[in-house]
């Protein structure tokens, strides 16, 4: 199976889930960005079922750039659905993330793509977030916690600005929930690490969050103790000799 992400070097996923009120941001941000990306750069949208104008509007904005394309579930399946299409359906060697609201800006993919070098992930972290003091709080608390269930060492797993080499994402075993826990699942992979870099973070300036209390945290405590069965009985092997290798 080959699809046109094939024909560049790196495919921004942007999952967009009644998002029609961000779309023409979307489109100048998005296309001023390809224009100067230091990997040639398609943009893949994953519309999650949406039920306002965003097929609508994705629609008209591929058919007039020649970069940008989508695809488009039947029905709402969720955050982690969406990026996991992106990950399966992605064929480039470099595979990005950012939300549809843009509270991160896709021009600081360039501060991340040149880690993809050394690092198998380069993840944003918020240094001035532009959150309610709630929510700030809520993410804190929730960091903290999942860092001491997994160890993983990060301090912004829910920043959305990452990049990925597209073979360690394509490893990562994908469940509802599992988009918090990047760090955690590229930790499972033998010998791969991960950078984090400071970007930029600005209010919702449109659309609603889709998240509330309890859904983003209650869902991701036990979503650690998944990780951590996970963890435990994670399959890693080393061919030792073999003569089908070239
Ligand atoms: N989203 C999605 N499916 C969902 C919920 C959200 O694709 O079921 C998308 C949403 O459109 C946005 C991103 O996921 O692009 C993050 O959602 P949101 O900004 O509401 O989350 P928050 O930043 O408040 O955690
Ligand atoms: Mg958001």
């Amino acid at each position: 199976m080959s699809n046109i992400t094939s024909e560049y070097g790196f495919t921004i996923i942007v999952p967009l889930y009644n998002e029609e009120d961000n779309m023409a941001r979307l489109e100048s941000s998005l296309a001023s960005f390809l224009e100067h990306s230091i990997r040639k750069a398609c943009v893949l949208f994953v519309n999650d079922g949406s039920r306002d104008g965003t097929l609508a509007g994705l629609r008209d904005i591929c058919s007039r750039n020649s970069d940008f394309h989508y695809i488009s579930f039947s029905e709402n399946c969720g955050l982690s659905a969406a990026i996991k299409a992106g990950f399966d359906y992605a064929e480039s060697p470099l595979i990005g993330y950012i939300d549809a609201d843009l509270q991160t800006n896709p021009e600081d993919f360039n501060l991340l793509l040149p880690y993809l070098e050394d690092y198998d992930m380069a993840i944003g972290v918020r240094v001035k977030r532009n959150d309610t003091p709630f929510k700030r709080f809520q993410s804190r608390f929730a960091n903290s916690f999942r860092r001491m269930m997994t160890g993983d060492g990060a301090t912004d797993t829910g920043c959305p600005l990452k990049v990925f080499r597209a073979a360690a994402a394509k490893q990562f075993p994908m469940f509802k929930g599992m988009h918090r826990f990047f760090p955690a699942l590229l930790l499972l992979q033998d010998g791969a690490k991960y950078k984090e870099i400071p970007v930029s973070h600005r209010p919702r300036v449109a659309g609603v969050s889709k998240f509330n209390i309890w859904n983003r945290m209650m869902s991701s405590f036990a979503d650690c103790f998944a990780y951590r069965w996970m963890k435990s009985r994670y399959i890693r092997y080393r061919v030792g000799e073999s003569d089908i290798l070239r």
